[in-house]
């Protein structure tokens, strides 16, 4: 089904779908490698996947292009402070945010590009702007783009931009006024600073032109989407059509998305408020990353979405209730055959499930029909009335269900061992919550070891050592659970 998405730009659901024919082209802005990413900013990155996950499962082949902001004001200042090279102060928090997405089972997209293994491409693009008499040089060096030459100035965001001032600069990366100003696409050298000797004078690019370049250099001058946070709207991505379309005299991206902030009461999580939480302070405090990832994600990108506990919580349980069931169809033992009626609810539910993810991927209806199935489905076996082939189509819904969401096959060991041992090395394990220090400390060795002594405690009667055996594992997070067929154990 074609996917119908909200598209800034026209400000109506558009079907997206390769203009080639072939595959679709989409940029997304990426992170600035100069601290831990925190879950606002991975909301976004997990909405792009989202997106990404939900076309492939189409059968849409992707050309995806992220950027990796690795010089800008705030990497030169603490790359300063700190009294190492920018590379070697980015490549750190780089390699922090590829664990992360990893983590987060958020896909890689197919190029990478970093801005500073790109600049004379940017500069070919100032000297083109130059040229066409939109770019101007002030006295220090650096280039504007003037914001005049481009009258269209202000269609993404349809901000009413009459109060401009012809001529006033800014040349900060990050700035919110609501006034348009000719912004700084080359900043000269100053004295220490990283720069590059180029034919339009020696400095470093600003963010902006970063991105028309990238975007252009791999997916050509007009591509299928471009996508990022609500905040990158105005000015960046105003400033990235003004640059790339009075370049190339064409449309730049097609189509635009914008994900909604990630807000702690009621206020965008950032860095400069101080209210954020980076996924290692979450995974520390004993959350699985699984249960992160689906309440970030359970909320459709188009609304902002409250961050609480008790969402993590929900999640969480969510995600056992989808893991018992799933274990349970893999493990009973089901007559062969089918039952009409839950051959049909199954049907019902993955015609459902595409359908709300269709329809501007409404993950919160999206998820409805899966829980319904898993409900009828309980109450089935229950009564003895799921067959095998019934069996088989609802773990078919099941794996495309996590083809997109992706938290039901259970990968959450990894990203907590990994969590920990960063704690470890940055001096940060006071933050690990004892229950999971608790349960990292006995090896699946151990488990065995006590779970085989239990058995043979209750074997002797015994009953006294077999319940204390079980409290303790229990309160090291692991679950045990007898059966026919004899003692399952697994880690909460
Ligand atoms: P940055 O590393 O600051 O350039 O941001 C990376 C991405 O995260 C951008 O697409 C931002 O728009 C996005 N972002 C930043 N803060 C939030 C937030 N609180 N909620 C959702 N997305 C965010
Ligand atoms: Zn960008």
């Amino acid at each position: 089904m074609t996917l119908r998405l909200f598209n800034t730009l026209t400000g109506q659901l558009d079907p997206l779908a390769p203009s080639d024919g072939k595959a679709l082209r989409m940029y997304a802005c990426g992170p600035t490698v100069y601290d831990y990413g925190h879950i606002g900013n991975f909301r976004t990155f997990l909405q792009i996947d989202l997106l990404r996950r939900y076309l492939k499962l189409t059968g849409v082949p992707l050309r995806h292009v992220m950027n990796i902001t690795d010089v800008d004001d705030k990497i030169i200042r603490n790359a300063s402070e700190a009294g190492v090279a920018i590379g070697e102060y980015t490549a750190r928090y780089e390699q922090a945010f590829f664990e992360d997405l990893e983590s987060l089972r958020i896909e890689r997209p197919e190029q990478l590009a970093r801005a500073t293994e790109h600049i004379p491409r940017m500069v070919e693009l100032i000297q083109k702007l130059a040229a066409a008499g939109a770019a101007y040089q002030t006295e220090d060096g650096s280039w504007y783009f003037r914001l005049s030459a481009f009258p269209a100035y202000g269609k993404l965001s349809k901000k009413d931009l009459s109060g401009m001032e012809d001529g006033a600069r800014v040349d900060v990366d990050e700035y919110e006024k609501d006034s348009a100003r000719d912004f700084a696409l080359w900043k000269a050298a100053k004295p220490g600073e990283t720069s590059w000797e180029t034919p339009i004078g020696r400095g470093r690019p600003g963010w902006h032109i970063e991105c028309s370049a990238m975007a252009m250099e791999y997916l050509g001058d007009s591509f299928d989407l471009h996508a990022g946070g609500e905040d990158l709207m105005f000015p960046h991505h105003e400033n990235e059509i003004a640059q790339s379309e009075t370049a190339t005299h064409k449309p730049f991206a097609r189509h635009w998305m914008h994900v909604r902030f990630l807000l702690v009461d009621g206020r965008k999580m950032s860095k400069s408020e101080g209210n954020f939480f980076t996924l290692r302070d979450l995974l520390l405090k004993g959350y699985k990353a699984s249960a992160i990832r689906l309440a970030l994600i359970s909320v459709p990108y188009r609304h902002q979405l409250n961050f609480t506990f008790d969402g993590l919580t929900e999640a969480t349980n969510a995600i056992d209730r989808l893991r018992t069931f799933r274990q349970r169809l893999m493990e009973g033992n089901f007559a062969s055959g089918g039952n009409p009626v839950l051959q049909a609810a199954a049907q019902q539910a993955q015609v459902d499930y595409m359908a709300a993810l269709a329809n501007d991927l409404n993950t919160a209806e999206a998820r409805a029909p899966i829980f319904d199935l898993v409900r009828t489905a309980n109450t089935a076996i229950d009564q003895g009335q799921l067959l095998a082939s019934d069996r088989d189509a609802i773990l078919a819904v099941l794996a495309s269900f996590d083809a997109v969401f992706d938290v039901i096959e259970d990968h959450d060991a990894e990203p907590t061992r990994r969590a920990l041992e960063w704690a470890k090395q940055a001096g940060r394990i006071a933050d690990a919550a004892p229950e999971l220090l608790a349960r990292q400390s006995l090896t699946d060795e151990a488990v065995e070891a006590l779970v085989a002594e239990r058995t043979q405690a209750k074997r002797q009667r015994n009953f006294a050592r077999a319940d204390q055996i079980r409290n303790e594992l229990v309160a090291k997070g692991i679950v045990i659970e007898d059966s026919k067929d004899g003692v399952r154990w697994k880690r909460k």
